[in-house]
């Protein structure tokens, strides 16, 4: 996955030296020598991570950070504060001044890797949010964003069978007026946070009973956790182990023996992040769901699609725009035999099949009587060709009665057709996948056709 990260040095030599290990990951990469030059890139480049030194001239870091996490624009790009300051002092400064984490020079690259790994993906599912908010507050349906609430009274839980370990937790968490329950085993967290909605999980990665990896990737695939930010506690030779935890989906890690004053501003900068993505959600509020989604499959509505799609086109997001127009083949053949509840019944089979098979970030819209389109934001053609041929494939494998003993095999047609922001409007790139699904049609329908495929298979047989 790739993403834009900002780096920000006064020492030219280091910025090179981030910059060459980060773009051999394929990271696209821009660098700023000063604060003022770091709070205009991050203006109009809209990084999805800034790596930011501490000690430069006129703008300190601390400072730099601060304005960026004060403003509307700039407060949902995550942070990484770079420093030869190894001061637990200073960490802290940084901490209270917004940042999200905090690294030491020389800088070890395996851990920058993991935290910029999980920090784009936690930004990835923000972005999508947020598009979605501000398509809702276009349409009127949402409130303009408030401040953010203290994390006072916010729960969290944590996971230790260390009694005295997971006591000094709780009573540091508590200072900070975060109310903590606590787990000692898997089979307790697991009971607990399926009754509990927290805020906040601290799982210590040295129990004894259980294996503590094991239980972080169970909480990531778990409904009611997957949302929950997951910090681990660490003792310094478990290195592995944490990038481990990182790579299953851990948001922060502390190394023990614990210094209160940073887990509980880590507390508080995931509790914050968790409130930020909450009210994300709730701007899509039931009012909005049901004014935007056609009742019969749930999906949104034609008139919440292309707003949608026109937000995602101007939002200069790195990456392009997938869409798949989807048609339910002989569907008139359906509603004709066995009448209009069996019609509805067939489309919302569809509709189900669809849902289920579609990533998390991907909208999907009830385009028209039996039509449909997928979003799928940052895909690419061979994904969005892949995952179109799933779709097409699982209708046709899916079991649908009309009535009872009697079978009825469904197909769909699907067009499929990819953007750029920038390059195309929402009008365009509808239309052109509305024309790649009428060649499936034509070609005899129960296929995927791409847009532009048949121009270019035309130049390539001359
Ligand atoms: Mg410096």
């Amino acid at each position: 996955m790739t993403a834009r990260i900002l780096i920000v040095d006064d020492v030219a030599a280091n910025t090179r030296l981030l910059e060459a290990k980060l773009s051999a990951e394929y990271y696209q990469i821009a660098t700023a020598q000063d604060g003022f030059e770091a709070l205009r890139l991050a203006y109009t480049w809209q990084p999805d991570l800034i790596l930011l030194d501490i000690m430069m001239p006129e703008l300190d870091g601390f400072e730099t950070c601060r304005r960026l996490k004060s403003d509307i624009k700039t407060q949902h790009i995550p942070i990484v504060m770079v420093t030869a300051l190894g001061e637990p002092r200073e960490r802290l400064r940084g901490l209270e001044s917004g940042a999200d984490d905090f690294l030491t020079k020389p800088v070890e690259y395996d851990t920058l890797l993991a935290r910029v790994r999980s920090l784009v993906r936690l930004k990835r599912l923000l972005d999508e949010l947020r598009v979605r908010g501000e398509t809702a507050r276009a349409l009127g349906l949402a409130g303009e964003m408030v401040a953010l609430p203290s994390v006072s009274g916010a729960r969290a839980l944590v996971i230790d069978d260390w009694d005295l370990g997971a006591r000094n937790v709780q009573a540091a968490l508590a200072r900070e007026g975060i109310l903590p329950g606590r787990a000692s085993s898997e089979a307790e967290t697991m009971a607990l946070t399926a009754a509990i909605p927290f805020d906040l999980i601290v799982l210590s990665l040295s129990m004894a009973t259980d294996d503590a990896l094991r239980l972080a990737a169970r909480l990531r695939a778990a409904d009611a956790t997957h949302d929950i930010p997951l910090l681990l506690l660490a003792e310094p030779d478990q290195r592995d182990r944490l990038l481990r935890g990182f790579d299953l989906g851990a948001n922060d890690w502390l190394l023990r023996p614990v210094d209160e004053n940073e887990l509980r501003a880590r507390a508080r900068n995931q509790i914050r992040r968790k409130f930020y993505q909450d009210r994300l959600r709730a701007d899509l509020g039931h009012a909005l769901e049901m004014a935007l989604t056609d009742p019969l499959t749930g999906f949104y509505n034609q008139r919440y699609l292309m707003r949608h799609l026109g937000t995602l086109l101007g939002s200069g997001q790195p990456g392009g725009v997938a869409v798949l127009m989807v048609d339910v083949d002989h569907f008139k053949a359906v509603n004709d035999r066995w009448g209009h509840a069996v019609g509805d019944r067939a489309l919302k089979a569809v509709a189900d099949m669809l849902r289920g098979r579609t990533r998390v970030f991907d909208s999907i819209a009830r385009y028209g009587g039996e039509e449909f389109v997928v979003v799928m934001p940052g895909a690419n053609p061979q994904d969005a060709i892949a995952a179109a041929e799933r779709l097409r494939g699982a209708v046709e494998c899916m079991d649908f009665s009309p009535e009872p003993g009697v079978g009825h095999g469904m197909t769909i047609s699907i067009g499929v057709a990819f953007g750029q922001g920038g390059e195309i409007t929402a009008e365009q790139l509808l239309q052109s996948a509305d024309h790649a699904m009428y060649l499936a049609k034509r070609a005899g329908r129960n296929r995927v056709e791409v847009a532009g495929a048949a121009e270019r298979t035309t130049v390539e047989g001359l």
